[in-house]
């Protein structure tokens, strides 16, 4: 094994203080009448079909919003106590913040999240659902339905907990803030745009000590099953491209058209991938030492790369040379080689619109997912790269020039370049601009478990609800949550669904397809996590 001091050390199952009260209230999670109780109440959940869709107008006008009074109201009358004890307040009309005030408010609050929006059910796909999708049918182990995995299931197991927890007649030390946003899967920016700015103005910078949002779970890998808290999210962003060529008729055509010209920048751009690399700060590196640690099958070769590398600390420039460890580790398929990788993927093309006439205008939309330890800064330097000169800043092992690069794109076709200039439009050009849902690299969560950290705190009661057979180890996310917003309110957001079923591994449930479902073990492990989480985070001392 490593002579290296561990690195993915593991704490002990953390319990809360006892209180008889709350004792009963934790064993009566575990009964027959929470269990049938709580598939009623999150089956209720998911039959109001609150789906956001990618085309919503203005809220007040775009009657598809009002759905979220429907589910508003469902929340006030399914959870009477949070909303007669705690403070409610809506924000930009649907957004909802439940404020329980500790009574010590030195201490920076607990911020629980979830959405309240489902990605829409298209029409072709209804019949494909074994149960209907918005029913909430319960099937003696699933409940099923459109958001019964995403994330009605983690808004409702957050307000059963504190329904619970008053019940019991707990008085928290520390505020616990509920923050519910309502377009999370359109980009969040009507929920969490508006939430997070008004939590903000409330509590100020790092104001909050932790914020739980849905995110990882559970999985089961290397022969070991690893809880996998997002500590880290990909960054984000579309560089998009128009091509202007002149018009004509298309019996007298030159060579090339703006669909040809368009063509040969998209062939250059799939020529060549980013490069795979891990910097020391992507958690996805904390996940292979926690496998090298504690997973039986993890295989030998990764092993051996991971001591070669703690050995020599990588240096600046050693991130410019292949990385070993990485290219070895995406082996394991395109879901893992993306935590660890730029992705890019040309999505959009539109271009002409007649048989008789040359395309003056055509657009190609290339998404683009950024790996930990680069920017979207590094995808528009690339993609103009191709455009205007003789190559590639990434010649991954400095490769040949492929004849495509040989010649700038731009330049061969006598077009004008706009890279980022705000000129898109340009008679004659090809021009570049980016999406304004561009996102930075979110920063990585803090992981230390040798302090009080909230961190540890999640490890620890994972490891309470779970068991020691389970292993925490930090997660990423190649998507983007609501936390997107939340940055600057707290350096500790975890994206996490903590429930899980040791029987059935079902891991995502299905998410954002046909046959969406929870296991109801799943939920009541959920609750049960975010009752002892709730309460070990008021027990904590935190010294980061
Ligand atoms: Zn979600």
């Amino acid at each position: 094994m490593s002579v290296q001091a561990p690195k993915c050390a593991q704490p002990t199952p953390l319990f809360p203080t006892t209180g008889d009260e709350l004792d009963r209230a934790y064993e009566h999670l575990s009964s027959e009448s929470f269990r049938n109780g709580t598939i009623v109440r999150l089956a209720g959940a998911v039959r109001i079909p609150t789906e956001s869709f990618d085309n919503m107008g203005a809220i007040g006008e775009d009657k598809r919003w009002d759905i979220m009074y429907d589910f508003a109201d469902y929340l006030k009358n399914t959870f009477p106590k949070v909303h007669k004890h705690l403070k409610a307040e809506t924000v930009n009309t649907h957004g909802l913040v439940y404020t329980w005030e500790g009574s010590n408010s030195e201490l920076k609050p607990t911020l629980l999240m979830a959405h309240q929006d489902v990605v829409p059910v298209p029409d072709a796909t209804k019949d494909a659902w074994t149960h209907p999708p918005f029913e909430g049918v319960y099937d003696g182990s699933y409940i099923w339905g459109r958001g019964a995995s995403d994330c009605k299931n983690q808004l409702i197991a957050i307000l059963e907990t504190v329904e619970l927890l008053l019940d019991a007649g707990y008085k928290p030390k520390r505020s616990v803030i509920l923050s519910f946003g309502f377009d999370e899967e359109i980009s969040g920016r009507e929920g969490a745009g508006h939430l997070a700015p008004f939590l903000f103005e409330r509590y100020g910078k790092d104001g909050i000590a932790v914020a739980v949002d849905e995110g990882a779970t559970f999985e089961k890998v290397w022969g070991q099953t690893f809880a996998k808290p997002g500590v880290g999210e990909k960054g984000y962003t579309d560089v998009h491209v128009v091509v202007r060529m002149p018009g004509g008729h298309s019996s007298i055509p030159s060579d090339h058209t703006g669909i040809g010209v368009a063509s040969e920048l998209i062939q250059a751009i799939e020529a060549e991938q980013y490069p795979a690399h891990l910097t020391s700060d992507n958690p996805y590196l904390s996940q292979l030492y926690c496998g090298a640690e504690h997973a039986p099958d993890f295989p030998k070769k990764l092993s051996k790369l991971l001591k070669s590398r703690a050995k020599s600390q990588p240096t600046c420039a050693a991130h410019k040379k292949v990385d070993k460890l990485a290219i070895e580790a995406s082996k394991a398929g395109p879901a893992t080689q993306y935590l660890m990788q730029t992705s890019q993927a040309v999505d959009v093309i539109t271009g002409g619109v007649k048989v008789n006439a040359l395309p003056e205008r055509t657009e190609v939309i290339v998404n683009h997912r950024i790996n930990v330890g680069e920017s979207p800064q590094t995808a528009f330097d690339r993609v103009a790269s191709l455009v205007s000169i003789r190559k590639t800043p990434y010649g991954i092992s400095g490769s040949l020039l492929t004849p495509l690069q040989a010649e700038p794109l731009a330049k061969k076709y006598g077009l004008a370049f706009h890279a980022f200039d705000g000129t898109t439009e340009a008679p004659l050009s090809i021009s570049l601009s980016k999406s304004p849902n561009t996102l930075a690299v979110a920063p990585v969560t803090p992981t230390d478990v040798d302090v009080v950290s909230p961190y540890a705190v999640l490890a620890g009661t994972v490891r309470a609800v779970y068991g020691e057979d389970i292993v925490v180890a930090p997660g990423i996310m190649t998507g983007n949550t609501d936390t997107r917003y939340y940055w600057n309110l707290t350096k500790n957001i975890f994206r996490f669904g903590p429930g899980y079923d040791v029987e059935l591994d079902d891991g995502l449930g299905n998410i954002h397809t046909v046959d969406e479902k929870v296991s109801v073990t799943n939920h009541v492990n959920a609750v049960k996590w975010f009752m002892l989480f709730v309460r070990n985070m008021d027990d904590a001392e935190l010294e980061i």
